[in-house]
């Protein structure tokens, strides 16, 4: 692919694809998202030979949110291996919000459906192996510093404090997971783990570059270092198709047919098997919880390169 052409493409997609911007509005939620400019559209695309394009807002840093759960599923089978992960966190899609507590206590056994929803991350946060949060934590922040090739990968301090304030549904889950005997431990200290990985701040370029990771099963194209076994890039690329657009899944599987998981800071990444990572930027989300144009500029980018992998 010619750098300079593809480069222009993603411009004029980048164009094409912001209006819907429009459609959007940014998470409140968690009010230090709620300040976050909803017409802001970045893309940045990572090929195999670690070179990166992008078009629009690619520099502005944003929180991962739930694109992190990729990450700590990663390091939770790493450290634990698939049986114990999976005897405590199903990998069934749920078709109800990411963050929904219904069927927590209607299913049985009582497990979260999958690691993508935010009680089947907790859940996954609470396997992440560590003396303290703090070592819990680096081991993570670890992974990503190296995937990304960036050193000073951190949490947004800002954003964490904002969501430790005020994540009434987040404690609901954990601790109903508490009393179903599938979290144990401290149950505070693995939400605080959970809110400090959701706040750590990337780019669009870093999260092209950890989608690459993904789409080269596991090897860091610009190392060449294995960072994590091809089995486990195997399971999280199925997750991504299965759940990770919430229950947006189906319909972006078929309307754009890319590994995806997206965050409500506005963050998509996209694993191309082989081909690319992508990381879409843009904080106007949909009622689902995706970005509008960022979804829309990923079923342009699909058609226009070719990139369903179905
Ligand atoms: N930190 C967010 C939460 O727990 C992550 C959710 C998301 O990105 N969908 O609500």
């Amino acid at each position: 692919m010619n750098a300079g052409y593809a480069t222009e493409q993603l411009e004029s997609l980048l164009a094409a694809a912001s209006a819907d911007t429009e459609k959007g509005k940014v998470a409140s939620y968690i009010p230090e998202l709620a300040k976050e400019d909803p017409r802001q559209l970045g893309v940045s695309v990572c090929m195999p030979d670690g070179s990166i394009l992008s078009a629009g807002d690619a520099d502005t840093p944003f929180t991962l949110q739930s694109i992190s759960k990729i990450f700590t599923l990663i390091l939770a089978l790493c450290q634990n291996g698939q049986q114990y992960v999976f005897e405590r966190v199903g990998k069934e899609p749920t078709g109800d919000p990411f963050n929904s507590i219904i069927k927590l206590e209607t299913i049985k056994p009582h497990k979260p459906l999958n690691p993508m929803i935010n009680a089947g991350a907790i859940a996954v946060a609470g396997m992440i192996q560590g003396k303290s949060v703090e070592d819990r934590l680096n081991g993570l922040l670890d992974m990503l510093r190296k995937m990304t090739g960036n050193p000073d990968i951190r949490i947004n301090e800002a954003v964490y404090g904002s969501e430790k304030k005020t994540a009434a549904r987040n404690r609901a889950l954990a601790w109903f997971l508490k009393d179903s005997g599938v979290l144990d431990g401290d149950v505070e200290e693995t939400l605080d783990l959970y809110f400090r990985h959701c706040a750590i701040e990337v780019t669009t370029k870093e999260v092209a570059k950890l989608g690459m990771v993904l789409a080269a099963d596991g090897i860091d194209v610009v190392t060449g270092e294995r960072i994590f076994p091809e089995e486990v890039a195997r399971i999280c690329k199925t997750f991504m198709v299965t759940c990770g657009m919430y229950n947006a899944s189906g319909e972006f599987a078929i309307d754009v047919g890319i590994p995806a998981k997206s965050g409500v800071a506005g963050g998509i990444m996209a694993t191309v098997p082989k081909r690319m990572g992508i990381g879409v930027f843009g904080p106007a989300l949909d009622e689902k919880g995706n970005s509008v144009a960022g979804v829309k500029l990923l079923e342009l980018l699909a058609k226009e390169w070719k990139l369903g992998i179905f």
